[in-house]
């Protein structure tokens, strides 16, 4: 019998995973079925326990369910942990597991798909709000020489790194005004490029060695990509991270990890 998967979420009509895992199916020729649930706003879990009742054997959760999510699972991964989300849930044995795959992908995005180092570099990371949050522990395990995170609102990252910092850390908070170094990765994690707004991250964090990435991804470059690439700065959008995310959630269910890159040149040719 078909196994079947779902991605919830309230909306959940613009969401790329559909496709993505049917690809990763055929690819790899397991059985699986996946499909949209837009879930009430007060009825995450309904929705979920539905799922389970009829047979459901995972999910990707997303905006805006997953901190309920994380509150949800019987067990969780180290990285849910941290995070303190869930964007996938695997039922088995009457039992819920939550996990993290989103920082894992931005990672894997970065270090394998671009070939960008982390390890040893001066990172930036703009914004303190959940993706923030989420990159944060697989950035350090690549040990990189620093990280600062720069927000707006500088409580939030003095947060994050109180929560993340251990011993002698490379992790530090900053406001925007108070950046003045050349980073070798800029990370654009805040929602600005929603809106078409670029962060106040001053122009003398890049150079022509930086790479800047956006989490955000479309037809054409983010405001913030455009600003990076005119400083000299390699740029990449978020679809990589995207479709990694993704590919991670399918080797915690199935066991078996896809390539990528097909997927990821075909979503590309979509946008
Ligand atoms: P949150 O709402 O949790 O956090 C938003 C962050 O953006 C805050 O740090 C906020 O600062 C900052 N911010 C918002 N507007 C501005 C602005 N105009 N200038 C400077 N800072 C601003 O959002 P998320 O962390 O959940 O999502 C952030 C982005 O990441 C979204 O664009 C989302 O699409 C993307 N994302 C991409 C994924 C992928 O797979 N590619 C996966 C997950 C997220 P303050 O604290 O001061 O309000």
């Amino acid at each position: 019998m078909t196994d079947r998967y779902v991605v919830i979420g309230n909306p959940i009509v613009h969401s790329k995973s559909p496709q993505i895992h049917a690809r990763f199916a055929q690819q790899t020729g397991e059985d699986i079925a996946y499909d949209r649930l837009l879930a009430p706003l007060d009825g995450f879990e309904a929705s979920v326990r539905d799922f389970i009742a009829g047979g459901g054997c995972g999910a990707n959760v997303t905006v805006p369910f997953k901190l309920e999510a994380f509150a949800l699972a019987d067990e969780l991964s180290r990285r849910a942990q941290a995070v303190g989300a869930v964007n996938t849930l695997k039922f088995s044995g009457g039992r819920i597991y939550g996990d993290n795959t989103d920082g894992v992908g931005l990672v894997r995005d970065i270090v394998t798909n671009a070939g960008v180092a982390v390890a040893g570099s001066r990172v930036l990371l703009l914004g303190a709000g959940g993706a923030a949050r989420g990159v944060i522990l697989p950035l350090l395990e690549q040990q990189p020489e620093r990280i600062v995170i720069a927000n707006r609102t500088l409580s939030k990252a003095d947060e994050l790194v109180a929560q993340f910092a251990q011993g002698d850390s490379p992790l530090s908070a900053a406001r925007f005004g108070d950046l003045h170094d050349r980073f070798d990765i800029v990370i654009n994690a805040t929602s600005a490029s929603l809106s078409a707004e670029l962060p106040p991250v001053p122009a003398s964090a890049f150079s022509s060695a930086t790479f800047a990435y956006d989490m955000m991804y479309g037809a054409a470059p983010t405001v913030f990509l455009q600003m990076a690439a005119a400083h000299g700065a390699q740029v990449r959008d978020g679809l990589g991270m995207l479709v990694e995310q993704a590919a991670e959630s399918f080797l915690i269910w199935r066991g078996v990890r896809p390539d990528t890159l097909p997927v990821y040149q075909w979503l590309r040719e979509q946008l």
